[in-house]
C-alpha cells in the first residue's frame, strides 16, 4: 500500500526516519513519502533504513506558505536535493526564528518556556512550542497548548514567515518537484473552488485528495477537480507518530490503505520535470 504523507523527528513528527520506516513496512507500506515541514533531513536515513526492507521511499516535503494570509502547505514530490538544500535552509531558519518569536509571546503572556535546542536542518514548529507548554506545566495536553495559546489567531500565534504560495510552487518546480496542495480542505483562507484556478496557473500539478480530514463528498470534489484540471492525485495519512493525546484530525499511518496505482502518476508528473 501508499502513503504519501509522514512526518518524522527532523520536524514535528515523533519517530525518527529509522523507526518511521520500520513501523511503515509492518504497516503493509510498500512506497512511503517523507514530508517533513520544510526540511529534507530525513531522507538519507530513511533510505537506508528502507532498502533492506524492500520499501520505496518517495522523497518528498511539505512547504510552508502563505496565501491569503493563511497557512497553506503546499507538498513536493521527488525534489533535486541540491538544488532545494540552500532555500530551504533559509526556509528552517525562518521556523526556528518563528519559535522563539512565540516563545518571546508566551513569556510576555506570563507563560515562560525552555525552548529546546533545533539542531541544523531540523525544522521546529507549534507542535514542539505545545510539548515545551506542557513541559514547563503552562497545560495538560498540547491540545489544551493548541486552543489556549497556539491555534491561528490564538494569542502567542506566529505566522510563517512571509512566503507565497506562487514563490513555494515555483521553487519546487525549479527543483523538479511536483507541487501539490496539502489537504486543500484544511485552508481557512477562502474556497478551493475560488483558489485552485490560480494555483494551476501558477504551476501546481496536483492534489491531496486523500487526507483523515476530507469527507466523502469533499473527496469526490477534490477527485472531480483533477480530473478538470487534468491534476495528479495523492494522499496520506499526515502521520505525526503514535498518538498521545485523542485528535480526531490526526489518524494511524495507512489509515486511507491506498492503492499503490496512485504512484505511476506521480513519477510521471515529475519525469515531465526533468530535464532529460
Ligand atoms: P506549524 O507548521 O508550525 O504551524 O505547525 C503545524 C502543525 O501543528 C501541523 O502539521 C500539526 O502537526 C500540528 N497541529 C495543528 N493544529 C493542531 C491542533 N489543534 N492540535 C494539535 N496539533 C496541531
Ligand atoms: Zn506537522
Ligand atoms: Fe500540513
Ligand atoms: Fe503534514
Amino acid at each position: 500500500m501508499l502513503e504519501l504523507h509522514s512526518h518524522t523527528t527532523c520536524s514535528d513528527g515523533s519517530l525518527t526516519p529509522t523507526e518511521l520506516v520500520k513501523f511503515a513496512h509492518q504497516q503493509g507500506v510498500r512506497a512511503l513519502a517523507i514530508t517533513d515541514h520544510d526540511t529534507i533531513a530525513g531522507w538519507d536515513e530513511a533510505i537506508a533504513a528502507a532498502l533492506p526492507l524492500g520499501l520505496e521511499i518517495v522523497p518528498a516535503l511539505e512547504l510552508s506558505t502563505v496565501y491569503n494570509g493563511r497557512s497553506m502547505h503546499i507538498l513536493g514530490f521527488y525534489p533535486d536535493a541540491d538544488t532545494l538544500r540552500s532555500p530551504l535552509q533559509a526556509r528552517v531558519e525562518g521556523r526556528k526564528r518563528r519559535a522563539r518569536t512565540m516563545a518571546a509571546k508566551l513569556a510576555n503572556l506570563g507563560y515562560p518556556i525552555d525552548l529546546p535546542e533545533f539542531p541544523g536542518s531540523m525544522a521546529p514548529g507549534r507542535p514542539h512550542i505545545a510539548s515545551a507548554l506542557k513541559s514547563a506545566g503552562h497545560v495538560k495536553s498540547c491540545n489544551e497548548a493548541f486552543d489556549r495559546f497556539l491555534k491561528d489567531d490564538g494569542p502567542a500565534y506566529v505566522p510563517y514567515e512571509k512566503f507565497t504560495a506562487e514563490q513555494g510552487i515555483e521553487l519546487l518546480l525549479q527543483c523538479g518537484a511536483v507541487p501539490v496542495w496539502a489537504h486543500p480542505y484544511i485552508f481557512r483562507g477562502g474556497t478551493v473552488e475560488t483558489i485552485l484556478p490560480g494555483l494551476v496557473q501558477a504551476g501546481l500539478m496536483g492534489l491531496e485528495v486523500y487526507h483523515p480530514t476530507h469527507s466523502p463528498s469533499q473527496i469526490r470534489k477534490l477527485e472531480e477537480y483533477c480530473h478538470t484540471y487534468g491534476l495528479v492525485m495523492t494522499g496520506g495519512s499526515d502521520y505525526h507518530g503514535p498518538k498521545k493525546e485523542k485528535n480526531p484530525d490526526f489518524c494511524d499511518l495507512n489509515n486511507l490503505e491506498l492503492s499503490l496505482n496512485l504512484l505511476p502518476p506521480l513519477k510521471a508528473a515529475a519525469k515531465k520535470l526533468k530535464p532529460s
